[in-house]
């Protein structure tokens, strides 16, 4: 059966007819995504037939080269702008986006940091041998446990998030023997230009110090016994795509640096991550390496006019590394043509996954795009929005795209640029398990995180006796 239908004005305005609703463009897709003679979609030289039939699906896809060349790219980019100013650059890749210990190991053997935020994060990168004093702990609530794991493990730097951390952690880290380097956070005040939910440096949110507040927390932690002031850390918001919010950022940050500098060496400024990626045709982030370039250039020039040296700069990317280099693979459910008004049709295409491996349309309202990857076809592009297969009307996972108007139940589909906060924000909400993740890289494909299993979500269950241990025993 054909679905294709009349689309009218239900498109948004970015979203225009595709000529080829086959093609997989540039910038969305890994760059070794491709298609074989028979039409299938190819990942990292690994068809996503096989895929289905090794792993099953939903299955989240990860191109190991993408993931390690745009590791590179990031640290190249931004050592080279600070070596135009006679600096240097440190990189951290922030786990939050994606962690397993198969990607720390990928990232810090391209020579990146691990940046964490929970206990749980820090063990993970610990376990998977990451250097610890190339390792930064944030967080605006970390609990006593959390801070002792990290002082006992070395990190190289806990950013500080509010007065009673820093006392919580100089009591730690004294009693251990030892003074932990620490950065603070500061709120810089910008307001950058993303949802609302992933700005994070305005005044009216949760994380780290006002810039007001600074000078005070400066001098209580170059007081305090168990804790060395090594720095600032300011970070605005995630999915950025020009750097005006980051250069103000920066530009308010080198001067509270100079102003606290008076008083006592500050060897480094942490200016966050953010770093936007294309979900759809309709992004259009600046490359990495133009927002580098203007970011640094925007701290060097204030460190100029303040005539102090520029500091070590380090970043904390997570999306703009592991997004792009993720496909996430479902298989097709059912088709409906709803009548999303009298005149107009709009596909429901059901797919074996949705909000719990893929919250962020929930979350943020976040675009996604989409292709038929189990072949290609030729059939009139219909609109479509792919819905998961959880009990609410908000479970979608691509909002809006164009599909061949013949998908059909069995069909394989691919989502791009799903590397970053989908495994990583997943839930088994409606007890549907959580997709394996699958690296592929050379025509190899191997499971790097394996599937969640019915028997792994009952084995937490007290009332079922599964012979796994229960609280308080585990
Ligand atoms: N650093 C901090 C402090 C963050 O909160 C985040 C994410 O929100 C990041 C780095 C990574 O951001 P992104 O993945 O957008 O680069």
């Amino acid at each position: 059966m054909s679905v294709a239908a009349s689309s009218g004005s239900l498109a948004p305005s970015w979203l225009g007819v595709p000529a080829d609703a086959n093609a997989l463009a540039a910038g969305v897709w890994p760059a070794a995504a491709g298609r074989d003679a028979d039409g299938v979609l190819t990942l990292g030289g690994v068809s996503a037939a096989e895929l289905r039939e090794r792993f099953g699906t939903p299955v989240y896809v990860l191109d190991e080269s993408e993931v390690r060349a745009r590791a590179r790219r990031v640290l190249g980019a931004f050592s080279a702008a600070t070596a135009r100013h006679a600096g240097r650059a440190r990189v951290y890749y922030a786990g939050k986006a994606f962690l397993c210990a198969e990607i720390v190991r990928w990232v810090t053997q391209e020579g990146l940091g691990i940046d964490v935020c929970s206990g749980g994060e820090l063990a993970v990168a610990l376990a998977a041998d990451a250097d610890p004093e190339r390792i930064g702990f944030h967080g605006n609530n970390k609990s006593v446990a959390e801070l002792e794991a990290a002082v006992a493990a070395g990190v190289g730097s806990v950013v500080v998030d509010s007065r009673i951390e820093l006392e919580r952690l100089s009591a730690i880290a004294d009693r251990r023997g030892v003074r932990q380097p620490v950065l603070l956070r500061v709120s810089s005040g910008v307001h950058a230009e993303t949802h609302e939910f992933l700005a994070t440096a305005h005044e009216d949110q949760k994380f780290g110090f006002a810039l007001a507040e600074a000078p005070e927390a400066a001098a209580r932690a170059r007081e305090l016994p168990g804790l060395e002031l090594v720095g600032l850390h300011a970070h605005i918001g995630s999915q950025i795509f020009g750097s005006s919010g980051f250069r103000e950022s920066a530009a308010r940050m080198v001067e509270l640096h100079a102003q606290l500098s008076a008083d006592g060496e500050l060897a480094v400024l942490n200016l966050g991550g953010g770093f936007g990626i294309a979900h759809t045709v309709g992004d259009d982030p600046a490359p990495i390496e133009q927002l580098a370039d203007e970011i640094v250039d925007a701290a060097a020039q204030e460190c100029e006019v303040r005539g102090i040296p520029l500091p070590e700069l380090a970043f904390e990317p997570g999306r703009v590394i592991v997004g792009p280099a993720g496909v996430t693979l479902y298989e097709v459910g059912t088709v409906k043509p709803v009548a999303a008004s009298d005149e107009q049709t709009r596909v429901y295409v059901s797919v074996d996954g949705g909000m719990g491996d893929n919250p962020r349309h929930a979350l943020y309202g976040a675009d996604y795009s989409a292709r038929l990857a189990s072949r290609t076809s030729d059939a009139e592009p219909a609109l479509a929005r792919v819905v998961g297969k959880h009990c609410e009307s908000g479970d979608i996972v691509v909002d809006a795209e164009y599909l061949p108007g013949d998908v059909a139940p069995g069909d394989l589909l691919a989502v791009p640029a799903t590397g970053a906060y989908c495994f990583s924000l997943a839930s088994d909400y409606n007890f549907v398990p959580r997709p394996p993740v699958v690296a592929v890289r050379d025509g190899a494909a191997r499971a790097i995180v394996r599937r969640e299993t019915i028997a792994d979500l009952l084995a937490r269950d007290a009332g079922i006796d599964t012979g796994s241990p229960t609280e308080g025993e585990g």
